[in-house]
């Protein structure tokens, strides 16, 4: 009897333990396939074209033939963290205030408050 519990405790963990798998299996393929969208027309044909000097990766979008190059001077801001941004701004918070409460370089909020700006005049 207690084998029969044993074994089911076994195929419950191993359940489990495959869930995970998948899980991190898929999240870091969204984030690969995020990674690879044109930023100019957002496609998502996008393949490596080649390093530049500093050894960053450069792309080729398929679609629109623009280039681009892989940013890691700057973290990626996270959308809701964005939206937080633009609205701590509005309220006459300074860059390097908004930097300190989420976290990220004062570079990085002023790079993407003037982008989401220049987006949305
Ligand atoms: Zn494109």
């Amino acid at each position: 009897m207690w084998i029969e519990v044993l074994r089911s405790e076994i195929e419950n963990a191993r359940k489990k333990i495959r869930l995970k798998g998948r899980r991190t299996k898929e999240g870091k393929r969204e984030r690969k396939e995020e990674k690879i969208v044109c930023r100019w027309c957002g496609s998502r044909k996008v393949v490596k074209n080649g390093k530049k000097k500093d050894g960053r990766q450069n792309y080729l979008c398929r679609e629109c033939g623009r280039q681009m190059v892989e940013n890691p001077k700057y973290k990626r801001m996270r959308e809701e963290d964005l939206e937080l941004a633009v609205k701590m701004k509005d309220e006459g918070m300074s860059y390097s205030a908004i930097a300190r409460v989420l976290g990220y370089s004062e570079t990085t909020i002023r790079m993407h408050l003037l982008k989401k700006t220049l987006r949305t005049p």
